[in-house]
């Protein structure tokens, strides 16, 4: 059914090229957790590369590389300040407390967005009664901020605020390589700022699986030890670290394709009555969208561009999102833009019968 789908619930639904299908097929590959596999070793070196950063660790997933650098920065009981809708704290289980024993204090910023000014007056402290403060969290881009980058002068200022703290800094960078594009600003300038950074391949890059971590040499040998007993260490895995290069060598520079093509739906969504932007402009790739109750809730009009073959992930009562990825051209993000500009409350209250 989804093969006709436009489907832009999530980056994360792009299927592999045939060219990255066929270099995953010719992937040299051994056991990877016994440090035999030639083609993971050459990503973790090109990852470390890109982000300016002494070594990179492969694993599963986004959640992963960034549970395991909570995990790396804390000790049980320590604090964690992070955004109050950062992917860390609302999207990843509870893992700050489950797997680490952490506790987290969340912060609203500014649309979602912390600013040294949040932050300032956050440390604990230094007396029994208080948890101990030790790591900051920021995310770039910020998923549920709209997609938007965060300013490089603000994590700046940020970075050296704890590091004059003695606190430690992670970065969610599952997005970054939209930030870079958008940004202009390159993957190590940022990084710079931060002790650890966590990397997608799996997202707009367009691989099957995977992520990674960087940090320094002694950071990342600790973090395989943790990839190892929260089950992250995979055996002949080139296959998939074969996807993630030729991602990194193909897929960059189009990403500006994906925040053009969100552009035009942001402007089709802005041109509907009835509808918005939740977070503001859109800066990347995600479109985070507002449905006025006078048109209908949020899974109505899901509903409805359903039955029109797109689809986008209703996440509040009135909050769509879309995302714009490797799979969709920019034909097809005109065509959810006009399908967008022709909604109606009478089309979208039909769509109750449906369902
Ligand atoms: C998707 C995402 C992750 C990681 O997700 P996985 O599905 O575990 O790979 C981390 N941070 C942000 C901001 C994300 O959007």
């Amino acid at each position: 059914m989804q093969g006709a789908m436009m489907d832009l619930r999530s980056d994360t639904v792009t299927r592999p090229t045939p060219a990255m299908r066929r270099a995953m097929a010719e992937a040299e590959v051994g056991d990877d957790v016994l440090g035999d596999d030639p083609t993971i070793r050459a990503l973790e070196r090109r990852t470390a590369e890109l982000l300016g950063k002494e070594a990179s660790v492969f694993v599963p997933s986004g959640t992963m590389a960034n549970q395991i650098a909570i995990g790396l920065h804390t000790e049980p009981g320590d604090e964690v300040l992070c955004g109050a809708r950062s992917h860390v704290y609302v999207w990843e289980g509870g893992g700050i407390a489950r797997l680490s024993g952490a506790t987290a204090r969340p912060f609203e910023g500014e649309g979602g967005l912390m600013t040294l000014n949040d932050l300032r007056e956050a440390i604990r402290p230094d007396d029994p009664h208080y948890v101990r403060t030790r790591l900051v969290c920021l995310e770039n881009t910020h998923n549920r901020a709209g997609g938007r980058v965060h300013p490089i002068a603000e994590m700046a200022a940020i970075s050296q605020w704890a590091r004059a703290h003695d606190l430690r800094m992670h970065l969610d960078g599952a997005r970054l390589m939209n930030a870079v594009v958008a940004s202009g600003v390159s993957a190590s300038e940022w990084a710079q700022h931060f002790d650890t950074v966590s990397l997608c391949f799996s997202k707009g890059l367009g691989a099957p699986v995977g992520s990674a971590l960087a940090g320094s040499a002694e950071t990342i040998r600790r973090a395989r030890r943790l990839r190892k007993l929260l089950g992250g260490g995979m055996r002949q895995a080139g296959i998939l670290a074969a996807a993630a290069l030729h991602a990194l060598e193909n897929h960059v520079e189009r990403l500006a394709e994906d925040h053009a093509n969100a552009q035009r739906i942001a402007e089709a969504v802005v041109d509907t009555e009835g509808l918005s932007l939740e977070s503001g402009p859109v800066e990347t790739n995600l479109i985070w969208i507002q449905v006025d109750p006078s048109l209908g809730t949020a899974a109505e009009v899901a509903a409805y561009l359903r039955s029109h073959g797109v689809l986008v992930s209703v996440l509040g009562a009135q909050v769509l999102r879309a995302c714009t990825h490797l799979d969709v051209s920019e034909e097809q993000a005109e065509h959810a833009a006009d399908l967008i500009r022709r909604i109606e409350p009478a089309m979208v209250s039909a769509m109750t019968l449906v369902y």
